[in-house]
């Protein structure tokens, strides 16, 4: 069986610890490689490599390191078919979500090329008289990321462009459940010509986490993934000294208004819900319909249902591929018998005539969800739209502002003051109007609010280059004998 190792010091490095998980192909249901667990003397060994890279790197000159990224731009760019066919084969997920994975990573690493121009810092000529004060950001040191498994090769993107950018090295943790394209793309990081140790993979699990957060030499850590696991890294991570940005889950709700054109609405909530099975922290889980238009909204919606291409990725045409393993099917299909047992209404059950193999659903939607059942209060990640009837505009705002999460929202209507008035008063991070799915433009960053954010700065963009610098204020005079003096008196700038 094939075996995926860890990435140190610029080559692969097997494992001697001893464990290893399985990687599963999720159309087929079968094992299709194992991967090595890191033990922490292996954790120790690739951040010790990224500490004795990070000295050589930091100092490497703007124009040289912008070089370095625009040669990963040209490199990710040529392998984006690559890429993508690898993650799709271990997440399921069909070639053109695949694809579309790629090419918002990438957005990042062109973000990045943009180094010289990001790093300027500020000046001020003449604060007092001969005394000039500027600010420049320097890196971190060696930072670690740790990511989920439902964007296997963007989350990463996300992180080390900016922080490999800005200086730092890096130690990635990707979910031991696809960690394949990473590992593909370590490689054409070297080929890029970024010096050995400067990016690093461990394979692992907790042991491997752990030791990244209690680890003396790492400055910084970035976490994509689940709540509960979000708010672990940042407690233990900011308990060990370290800055720590941790984005967490979410229940992204889509308030649809009287006036909003019901095709369109229909439209992204089908493509917001059953995208990448559901498994995407800014999904549409929730559709809130106004009473007056939600019976014709969920016609529509049941329409487009069954026009879904359910199947494996390696067909082509198909549009939504399985869950990521057997074990996460059966949780999702253990939402859709809750609600219909909490009083909920099971409008399209997509536990029906699913594909023999692999650990399939077809869309789920379930009407008259109400807060207090299960599949409204959770986080399903998984193919269920539920629908959530609201009397008023007021009433739907004031669901989302009691929700726990705060990741995405979007609103749907044609009135430009409701949606203003949206945008103003929403508790959520990310806001679409009539756009279903808000992940932010490489240069703006990306990040919720709430139980879906810990720590201070968002993800990416210009929060992600503050996140991987700090900045220092020089105050400087040179000598000029006719402006010194003795004074004890607390420096004034009159
Ligand atoms: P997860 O929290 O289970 O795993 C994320 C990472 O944490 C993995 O690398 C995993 O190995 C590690 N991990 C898991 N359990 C751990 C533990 N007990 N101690 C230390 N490390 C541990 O998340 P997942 O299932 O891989 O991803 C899905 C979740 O990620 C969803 O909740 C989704 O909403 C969230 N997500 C959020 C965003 C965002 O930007 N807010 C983006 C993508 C995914």
């Amino acid at each position: 069986m094939n075996r995926i190792s860890h990435w140190i010091d610029g080559k692969v490095v097997e494992s001697t610890s001893g464990r290893s998980g399985t990687v599963w192909n999720p159309a087929t249901g079968e094992a299709a490689s194992t991967v090595d667990f890191a033990s922490v003397a292996e954790v120790d060994q690739a951040v010790a490599s990224a500490k004795a890279a990070f000295p050589a790197w930091r100092a490497t000159n703007l124009s040289r390191r912008a070089e370095v990224m625009f040669r990963v731009r040209e490199l990710v760019d040529a392998n984006r078919k690559e890429i993508a066919s690898l993650l799709s084969a271990e997440h399921g997920k069909v070639l053109s979500d695949a694809l579309g994975e790629v090419a918002r990573g990438l957005e990042n690493i062109e973000f990045a090329c943009g180094i010289p121009n990001l790093l300027k810092g500020g000046y001020s000529e003449q604060a007092s008289t001969g005394l000039d004060v500027y600010s420049i950001k320097q890196p971190l040191g060696v930072v670690a990321g740790i990511t989920p498994f439902n964007f296997p090769a963007m989350v990463p993107m996300w992180m080390f462009a900016n922080a490999l950018a800005c200086g730092n090295t890096f130690v990635l943790k990707p979910s031991e459940k696809d960690p394949s394209s990473v590992m593909f793309v370590a490689e054409l990081l070297k080929q890029a010509g970024l010096p050995d140790g400067c990016f690093n993979i461990v394979n692992g699990d907790k042991v491997a986490v752990d030791r990244l957060l209690e680890h003396p030499d790492i400055a910084a850590v970035s976490f994509v993934g689940s709540t509960p696991i979000a708010k672990y890294i940042y407690e233990t991570g900011t308990r060990n000294g370290k800055r720590v940005q941790a984005l967490g889950g979410a229940k992204n709700h889509m308030l649809v208004l009287p006036d909003a054109d019901l095709d369109m609405a229909a439209d992204a909530a089908v493509s917001a819900a059953y995208g990448s099975a559901g498994e995407r922290c800014m999904a549409v889980s929730v559709v809130l319909a106004v009473d007056s238009v939600a019976d014709a909204l969920i016609d529509k919606i049941s329409e487009r249902i069954p026009n879904i291409k359910v199947g494996p990725a390696s067909e082509a045409g198909n549009e939504m591929g399985p869950l990521i393993t057997g074990e996460h099917r059966d949780k999702v299909s253990g939402y859709i018998d809750g609600a219909a047992g909490e009083g909920a209404t099971l409008v399209v059950d997509g536990r029906d005539d699913v594909p023999a193999d692999g650990f399939f659903l077809k869309p789920s939607l379930i009407d008259n969800l109400k807060p207090g059942m299960k599949a409204y209060d959770d986080e399903i990640f998984g193919p269920v739209l539920g629908v959530t009837r609201v009397a008023s505009y007021r009433e739907g705002v004031d669901l989302i502002n009691a929700n726990p999460y705060g990741n995405g929202t979007a609103i749907f209507t044609r009135d430009g003051g409701a949606a203003r008035q949206f945008e103003f008063e929403i508790q959520v991070g990310m806001v679409g109007i009539n756009v279903p799915v808000p992940v932010p433009v490489s240069y703006y960053s990306f990040g919720g609010w709430k139980a879906s954010l810990f720590g201070d700065t968002h993800i990416y963009g210009p929060d992600g280059i503050n996140f991987y610098t700090r900045t220092k204020v020089v105050t400087r005079r040179w000598p000029d004998p006719s402006t010194s003096t003795v004074d004890l008196g607390f420096p004034q700038n009159r």
